[in-house]
């Protein structure tokens, strides 16, 4: 690792009292620490100055595969990660069902079909985009 970021890493762990800006829970000296742009859950806004938090690798694994508007702080709590494993799985898992996972998630939906659907767009909409950029040069 560059010494530039461990430095950076060891400052802001300093600064933020060795909390996770993501979970909120306390980052011990064996956990795996990344430093990433704040994703202040309650706030949804993203400071370009002071973007940069300490956050546990796993916090950070969650927050890299879904959209910040769907993310809840019940997501990164260390004990949902298994709910959060259940509902990325869908149905085929032995952990548990994806609807005891909505519950304890307190979500009415499976955000990672969510996401993975306007990932993915159907054919019909991608076609919807095209028209419309063909409607503008007649
Ligand atoms: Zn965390």
């Amino acid at each position: 690792m560059y010494k530039g970021l461990k430095k950076q890493r060891a400052k802001l762990l300093e600064k933020q009292g060795w909390i996770c800006k993501l979970c909120e829970r306390k980052i011990e000296p064996h956990n795996i620490v990344t430093v990433d742009h704040i994703i202040a859950v309650s706030i949804k806004r993203i400071d370009k100055v002071k973007n940069y938090a300490a956050v546990h690798y796993k916090c950070n694994q969650i927050k890299a595969n879904l959209p910040m508007h769907i993310l809840t702080k019940e997501m990164f709590y260390p004990e949902n990660r298994r709910w959060i494993r259940v509902l990325m799985k869908g149905p085929k898992n032995r952990n548990g069902s994806v609807e005891e996972a909505l519950k304890v998630l307190n979500l009415t939906s499976n955000p990672y079909d969510t996401y993975l659907s306007r990932a993915n767009p159907t054919h019909d909409e991608a076609g919807v985009h095209q028209d419309q950029d063909a409607a503008g040069h007649p």
